[in-house]
């Protein structure tokens, strides 16, 4: 089974699973990202 990334839209060999919340923070779905930009996410995280 594979993944396709949330961002860059590629399959994700190891596929890393984040949860997004909408803009008003009440809604929140879970995405799965490939490695590149889990770690630009991780990196947004921290601001
Ligand atoms: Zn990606």
């Amino acid at each position: 089974m594979s993944y396709c990334c949330y961002y860059c839209d590629k399959e994700a060999r190891s596929a890393h699973s984040i949860t997004v919340y909408s803009n008003n923070g009440t809604e929140e779905r879970f995405e799965v990202l490939c490695g590149s930009c889990y770690a630009d996410w991780l990196l947004s995280l921290k601001g």
